[in-house]
Parts: structure tokens; sequence; C-alpha cells
């Protein structure tokens, strides 16, 4: 009966959040690879950046989005002259970006990076749209909003995140007690086999040297000291109906298998692929449909083999700090995430030493992440209430080591 159904052209109308993005623009090749194919029919409703006026411009052109939206409200006047002529609206500051989300695309890839991305993805989530979600610092953030924000409006959150998107494709939701275990896999980042020692003069060069993947500089940073995959715990806590303790990590340096579901007769179900993003991003972009991508398929002979490790928390700290926040629960997440934020944006402009990300973390969490709270946060003010003081003590705590 299948092989006798007609192929469907997948029509959408969508719109980019963070289009500048490493993930942004492998979200519109995605969408261009299978236009043009005559696979998809998609129109773009609205499209974000925040500085880079010149490539959002350039998409603009080629895109034709209705709405485009410049995150730094000062950069509003270039960006009106690089579109001179064009009929596209154009709106400038956060409130705008928020306004792209609320635009009604059916489809929304959520691809800012950092809790910047929470409004304008969950102004979406409540319209009921599908979330493609790559920005996971939104679900560490506010995790339980977003989630109810998706059921109460009956969209639904489609993980672009390669592991959540692997888990996604074989995770059986009719039988979600049937899974024993959720097996994340880690790549274990440029510093994986490096001692601590060999890890205090890190620059930022080359932490965000990725081994196998290409990426934004904060992911990259985060890989390098595993609070990626610290933050990747708590996200599939909140995506997939299975408590926390039951989530494994697993460093798996070749990054082909992109996570793995074992069930109570022990099968273990994976999804694989080479490390490219548009894989996981056509896989949300068509669901759930399948779409053509531009991405290389895997050689296995090529590969010869694929080797595994268990992480390691005492070189990277960063796992046992998130995994001590997921459980804890309440704001912790969210103070974990905003100090982890701040204490990265410091690495990269050189005003703190790389080991110091997580000691900055743990610092923070100490202060105010451990304190007895509400086991849930239900509403998004709490969230940034969380957010807001963990990011302004970590502040203080990393001008005072800049000081000293
Ligand atoms: P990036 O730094 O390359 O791009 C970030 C995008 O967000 C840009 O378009 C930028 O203009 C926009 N942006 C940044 N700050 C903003 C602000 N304050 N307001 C509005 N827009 C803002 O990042 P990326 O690597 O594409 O990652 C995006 C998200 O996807 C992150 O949450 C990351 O963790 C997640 N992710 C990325 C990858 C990857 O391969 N790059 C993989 C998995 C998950
Ligand atoms: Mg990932």
């Amino acid at each position: 009966m299948g092989s006798e159904q007609r192929r469907k052209v997948i029509r959408r109308r969508a719109t980019v959040l963070g289009s500048t993005g490493s993930v942004g623009v492998n979200t519109l090749d995605v969408i261009d690879f299978a236009s043009r194919r005559g696979e998809a029919e998609v129109e773009i409703v609205a499209l974000t950046a925040n500085s880079n006026v010149a490539l959002l411009a350039e998409q603009a052109k080629k895109f034709r989005p209705r709405f485009v939206a410049i995150g730094d409200a000062a950069l509003k006047g270039d960006l009106a002259d690089a579109l001179r002529g064009e009929d596209i609206e154009i709106g400038a500051g956060p409130a705008a970006v928020e306004e792209a989300g609320a635009r009604d695309a059916d489809w929304v890839m959520a691809a800012i990076v950092g809790a910047a991305g929470l409004k304008p993805t969950l102004n979406a989530a409540r319209r009921g749209a599908a979330i493609a979600l790559a920005n996971k610092e939104c679900l560490v953030c506010a995790g339980d909003v977003v989630m109810n924000a998706v059921r109460e409006s009956g969209g639904a959150l489609l993980p672009v995140d390669s592991e959540h998107n692997a888990i996604f494709q074989v995770f059986d939701f009719e039988r979600p007690h049937r899974v024993a275990r959720l097996i994340l896999t880690a790549s274990g980042g440029p510093f994986r086999t490096w001692s601590r020692a060999e890890m205090t003069a890190v620059t930022p060069a080359q932490a965000v040297a990725h081994p196998n993947w290409s990426m934004g500089a904060k992911i990259s940073v985060d890989s390098a000291t595993m609070m990626n995959k610290g933050l990747e715990l708590i996200e599939a806590s909140h995506i997939f109906p299975i408590p926390s303790e039951r989530i494994d990590i697993l460093v798996h340096p070749q990054s082909v298998i992109h996570s793995m579901v074992e069930y109570v007769d022990a099968s273990v179900l994976a999804q694989l692929g080479t490390p490219d993003m548009r894989t996981p991003i056509a896989s949300a972009f068509a669901w759930p449909d399948r779409s053509p991508s531009p991405s290389a398929r895997l050689d296995f002979a090529a590969l010869k083999h694929l080797t595994f490790e268990n992480p390691d928390p005492e070189r990277f700290p960063a796992l046992r700090l998130a995994r001590e926040a997921v459980e804890r629960g309440g704001a912790a997440p969210a103070v974990l995430n905003a100090a982890n934020e701040a204490a990265v944006a410091a690495f990269l402009s050189g005003r703190l030493k790389f080991l110091d990300i997580a000691n900055i973390t743990d610092q923070v969490l100490d202060q105010i992440g451990r304190r007895n709270g509400p086991a849930r946060l239900t509403s998004l003010e709490e969230a940034m209430a969380a957010d807001a003081e963990a990011r302004s003590l970590a502040g203080r705590m990393i001008a005072a080591r800049a000081a000293a």
C-alpha cells in the first residue's frame, strides 16, 4: 500500500529565528534544496538576526519574507538601506524579534542562541506552530513553560539538536514505560583527552575548533567544557517522558551515532548519520514526512570502527553541575544556564580563563541555585527573574576575577 501512495509536496509557511547563524543558514539551505527539487513549497514569513545586516538582507532578497527583524535596534537604518525598494517590512529591537515569532508561520525554526531566544520561541509555541527547536537554552531556562505552551496550543515540538532529533526518530511515544534509558552521545569536544593542567591555558580559538561539527561560537565552547551535554541532558528531560536518572551520557568521538534509546527487552535503537546539521533540520522540516537533504551519506566501510568511552566528570565538572541542576529542579537549571552564558561570553572576549567557566557556574549555583524554591517554574516571569539574578551575580564574580 505504501508504495502506491503519491509523493506529496511538503508545504510550509516558515519563519527562521536566528537565520544568520550556523543553524539558521543550514535551515535555509535545506529549504532551498528541497524547493529546487520540487519536493517543497515554502513561503517564508519572517527572518531574524541580531547584528549581521549584510547576510540578513541577502537572505531576505533571496527568500522574500514578509517581515525581517534585526535585534540590535541601532542597525535599523542600515537594514532599511540594504532593503530599499524591496517590498519587505522591517522591524528592529528585541520586541521586533519577539513579534517575528508571533507572526503566522506554521513552522518556526528556533535557532537564536541563548536565553534571548526564549520569548520569540514562546510566542510561536503559544500560537500552536510546529517548533523546530535548536535553541536548547530556552528549554533549560524555562522548559516547563515552553512545553506547557506547546501542549496547551496543540502545537508540536520537533527537536533539531542532533541527539534529541535522533531520539525523537526512534522513541516509542505510545509506550514510554517500555523505554529503559536514553543514551545521549557526546563527541567529547576538542579537549577530550586533555588533562586539567593542559586545559588551564586554553584560548578561545582552540575552544571553538570542534573536531566534528562546524557550529556557532557559544555552543562550540559549551562542547569544549561539555556543558553542552549537560544542557542537552536537561533538554532531553523536558522533551521525552523519562526521568533524568535514566538519561545516560556516553562519549563517542566519531559523532556518527547521534543518540540511542534502550528498551526493556534490551533492544537498542539508534539513529546514525554524518555529522551534518542539515540531516536533523531536514527531519524536523518534513516531519512526519521525509525530505531530501544535501548531507553527505555514511560510508560504513570507510569508517571502519566506532568507539565509545564513559565521560569523566572530574575533568569536565560541567556534567556534574548540570545533573545536579536538573535533579534539584525549580530555578536551578535557569541559574546554571544564565551563569554559563555569562561565563562563556567573558571567556570568548578574553576576560575569563577556560576552567573558570565551570568554576563561575558552580559558584553562582552555590549562592543562588541551591537554595530551596518551588520544584517547578510555572511562569515566564519566574524563569526570567532567575536568569537575570544569575547573570548579574556571574557578571560581578567575573569582574572581581579580572580585577584580582
Ligand atoms: P550562532 O551563533 O551561529 O547563531 C545565532 C543566531 O542567533 C544568529 O542568527 C544571531 O543573529 C542570533 N542572535 C544571537 N543573539 C541574539 C539576540 N540577543 N537576539 C536575537 N537574535 C540573536 O549559533 P548556532 O550555532 O546557530 O546555534 C543556535 C542555537 O542552536 C543554539 O542554541 C545552539 O545551542 C543550538 N544548536 C546549534 C547546533 C549547531 O550545529 N550550530 C547544533 C545543535 C544545537
Ligand atoms: Mg547536540
